[in-house]
């Protein structure tokens, strides 16, 4: 299968704003905006194929049809591994959390949910949740879930651009208002949510709550923080390329393309490349495929060469 641009599945959850649409070129008749999926075999939202012999397709239909586009690291997954979005958060998004794998397989019969956040661009003075700024006990968990004493023990991170969150299941977590990020995250949908800020839903309902699922799953202390300035770095020819994080279920890599820049792909894992910035072209084989900020491609595994031209600023994800 020759490389392939995707086209997102576009979410239009209460909290977001239109910046993917006026921004990164997303395109789509929702409104708002507030997610893109812009890697996805989730049946809730799936990419589309753009281009080549499959378009048209979704990419969960050719990842059926031929589960080595993943690579050998794809093999011990039993569904497609990887959920990559575009975030735009204009208000608060609910404080939630996602349960591990064990705990999902059993319960909701899809994987778990282990994310890592990339800070595309905030306000001054954005913030995150992330876990307790104390250890709590269940019963203090479920109390302050219900009476909105959650937003007095809850961990509020000040972010900027350029910052990484690896977002362990099992972290309660919130992204609030003024964010737009890029999500790396498990193929999943299983979110509980803990608590909403009284709001109501497109219905005019409180939209529902997962307390006690919540309960059984989330850590109830402080989060464990690894700190942006121990990144490695690499002088690229063409290119400057920069781990962000790696864990056992994903490696995320920002890509600064400045010229041409080539690298193999072999069968280890495919890769996704999302234009953060920038204009310019992706080639492999008898492919070229134009690459703009907001654009998705998609990389096979074994694709071989694959040469970047232009002026980029990518998110390169594998597994
Ligand atoms: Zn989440």
């Amino acid at each position: 299968m020759e490389i392939v641009k995707l086209s997102p599945s576009v979410a239009d959850n209460i909290w977001g704003g239109t910046r993917l649409i006026d921004e990164y070129g997303i395109k789509t008749d929702k409104r708002p905006a507030a997610e893109a999926w812009v890697l996805s075999c989730h049946p809730s939202g799936p990419s589309t194929v753009m281009n080549g012999e499959f378009a048209g397709k979704t990419l969960q239909e050719v990842y059926l049809n031929d589960k080595s586009i993943c690579g050998e690291k794809g093999e011990r997954f039993e569904f497609f591994p990887l959920l990559i979005k575009f975030i735009d958060a204009k208000r608060d998004l609910s404080i939630q959390v996602h349960p591990d794998d064990e705990y999902a397989m059993r319960v909701e019969g899809e994987y778990g949910k282990t994310e890592a956040w990339y800070i595309l661009d905030c306000d001054d003075d954005a913030e995150l949740i992330l876990g307790f700024n104390k250890n709590v006990s269940k019963e203090e968990f479920k109390e302050a879930a219900q009476n909105g004493d959650i937003m007095n023990i809850c961990n509020r991170i000040k972010v900027k651009k350029g910052d990484l969150f690896f977002i362990e299941s099992g972290t309660m977590h919130a992204i609030c208002k003024g964010i737009l990020l890029a999500e790396v995250q498990q193929n999943s949908n299983t979110t509980y949510r803990i608590y909403d800020y009284g709001r109501l839903g497109k219905d005019g309902k409180p939209r529902e709550l997962h307390v006690d699922k919540a309960a059984d799953v989330t850590k109830l202390c402080p989060p464990d923080l690894t700190p942006s300035d121990k990144r490695k770095k690499e002088i690229l020819d063409g290119a400057v390329k920069t781990e962000l994080t790696s864990c056992d279920l994903f490696t995320m890599f920002k890509l600064d393309v400045d010229g041409e820049h080539s690298f193999n792909v072999g069968n280890t894992s495919f890769v996704s490349l999302l234009c953060l910035d920038g204009s310019g072209e992706v080639c492999c084989g008898n492919t070229t495929l134009s690459f703009v900020k907001g654009e998705s491609i998609f990389v096979p595994a074994s694709s071989g060469k694959i040469t970047i031209k232009g002026n980029l600023e990518i998110l390169e994800s594998t597994l």
